[in-house]
């Protein structure tokens, strides 16, 4: 079986690797428009402060590791076109062709360009830039480097432009971080993103938020970036609002698009061509709680997407369970994390919620270094009428380290890695509370 994949990050390595794990004799080539196969991209803001100092152990694996594994990389090989009828696929504008029996297309995203005046005209040689890809960061280095960078100016502050916030002041520049919408970290509850904003803040950090980007000019020596709330000047801007799923290749192939022009694919990752599927971040992603597909380009999906589409194209039967939309982001000295529906989305989707808040300390407060944690959970208001059956799901749920990004710890609770009285004991209790005042009704989080 020759599979070929298009990609070398996380859907497509983590498609490759599959398959070969399931068909040790299957010839799996992959094609990587770029020289950072297998590279964390996540990981780029600790490069960028200089935490992590040498960019190449942000790779997963080795060149060497992977083919070890059995994998052949073509790098800076960038596919041009599907042909797929033929089951061909051609790279570096038609001068090498390769054959495949199945395709796994993982081309993933890239940066969205929001419509701000001068982000047309304005690149890195300018000190303009976005991030995605290892070379972006090389690129950003260099500007910080060659311009003695002293200051910056971010545009979004969704996690990537938090991240990146940290990241710069830690390399010692002045940042200020624009937010169009009311708040740090759109995807979290406001009263949640307040704290935040006042820890950026606290750490020397302008931040604007509810500020619409219009123009960005240059000036002797700098940049302006023209706002609602002002002019604001950096050495460098640094626009970082989001990502769009990378569909070109697919759609000039025939490729049924999606949720936000993503590939559509079924939970095998299937799309409609024939033998070619599709994983990771150009592909819409099928919501667990919501039943329906939506657009949620994260690394950790990626992988698990990839994963599922390397099976079935080895010829096994694996479905993607679907993504809870978990999320966690270190900034500074706070760490949020989510998983699941919000009050809004909950609604939204036809479900009768209500959002009960709490804070509690992380750990038992009679060892050293307790720090409070805010929570919101978010339930069927139906759980209220049986508030013993909720205490008993909360106790068993108690050792799930969701408040730090979702990964299960076991039954274990410790009194300095886990306290079950945040994940546990103050939720019961505050649904007492909730219950004796009456119902509440839609609105902010009901606390105690
Ligand atoms: C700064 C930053 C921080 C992040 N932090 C997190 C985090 O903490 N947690 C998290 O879950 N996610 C995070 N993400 C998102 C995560 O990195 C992506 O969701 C993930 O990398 C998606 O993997 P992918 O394989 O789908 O696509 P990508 O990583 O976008 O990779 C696409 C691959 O396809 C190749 N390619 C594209 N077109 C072609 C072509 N025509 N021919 C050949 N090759 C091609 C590229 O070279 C690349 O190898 C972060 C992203 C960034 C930028």
């Amino acid at each position: 079986m020759r599979l070929l994949v298009i990609g070398g990050s996380d859907a497509g390595i983590s498609a490759g690797l599959r398959a070969r794990e399931l068909d040790p004799t299957a010839d799996v080539t992959l094609l990587v428009a770029d020289r950072y196969p297998n590279f964390s991209i996540c990981g780029i803001p600790y490069h960028v402060s200089g935490d992590v100092p040498d960019w190449q152990s942000l790779a997963h694996r080795s060149l060497t590791d992977l083919e070890t594994a059995g994998l052949q990389l073509r790098l800076q090989h960038r596919a041009t076109t599907i042909d797929p009828d033929a089951h061909t696929v051609t790279a570096d504008g038609g001068n090498v062709t390769f054959e495949y029996d199945r395709l796994v297309i993982g081309t993933g995203a890239v940066p969205a360009r929001p419509p701000i005046n001068g982000l047309d005209r304005f690149g890195p040689a300018d000190g303009v830039h976005l991030l995605h890809t290892m070379d972006d960061t090389f690129t950003l280095l260099r500007t910080i480097t060659d311009r003695h960078a002293r200051s910056a100016v971010i545009v979004g502050a969704g996690y990537i432009g938090l991240e990146m916030a940290e990241a710069l002041t830690t390399r010692g520049l002045t940042v200020t971080l624009l937010e169009q919408v009311p708040q740090v970290m759109p995807t979290i509850d406001p009263d949640l993103a307040e704290p935040l904003a006042a820890h950026l803040r606290d750490r020397g950090v302008t931040v604007h938020t509810g500020t619409k980007v219009h123009t960005i000019h240059r000036i002797p020596g700098g940049l302006v970036v023209d706002t609602d709330s002002g002019d604001h000047t950096g050495d460098l801007v640094l626009v970082v609002t989001g990502v769009r799923p990378d569909v070109q290749l697919a759609a000039d192939a025939g490729a049924t698009l999606g949720i936000r022009g993503a590939i559509a694919v079924d939970r095998g990752m299937r799309t409609n061509l024939p033998d070619i599927y599709a994983a990771g971040d150009c592909v819409h992603t099928y919501h667990r709680l919501l039943g329906q597909h939506v657009y949620l380009p994260l690394g950790s999906t990626a992988h698990k997407q990839g994963r599922v589409a390397g099976t079935n194209a080895a010829g096994g039967n694996a479905q993607f369970a679907g993504s809870l939309g978990t999320q966690a982001v270190k900034v500074f000295d706070h760490v949020v994390a989510g998983t699941g529906l919000r009050d809004h989305t909950a609604r939204a989707a036809g479900y009768d919620p209500v959002t009960v808040a709490a804070t509690a300390d992380d750990h038992k407060a009679y060892y050293p270094g307790a720090t409070p944690i805010r929570i919101h959970r978010c339930w069927r208001r139906s759980a209220l009428d049986r508030p013993w059956t909720a205490a008993r799901r909360c106790s068993q749920e108690a050792t799930v380290s969701w408040c730090a990004g979702g990964s299960r710890i076991g039954s274990r609770r410790h009194p300095v890695t886990a306290s079950p009285w945040p994940c546990c004991g103050c939720r019961v209790a505050g649904w007492w509370r909730v219950a004796r005042r009456g119902r509440p009704g839609p609105g902010p989080a009901v606390s105690w």
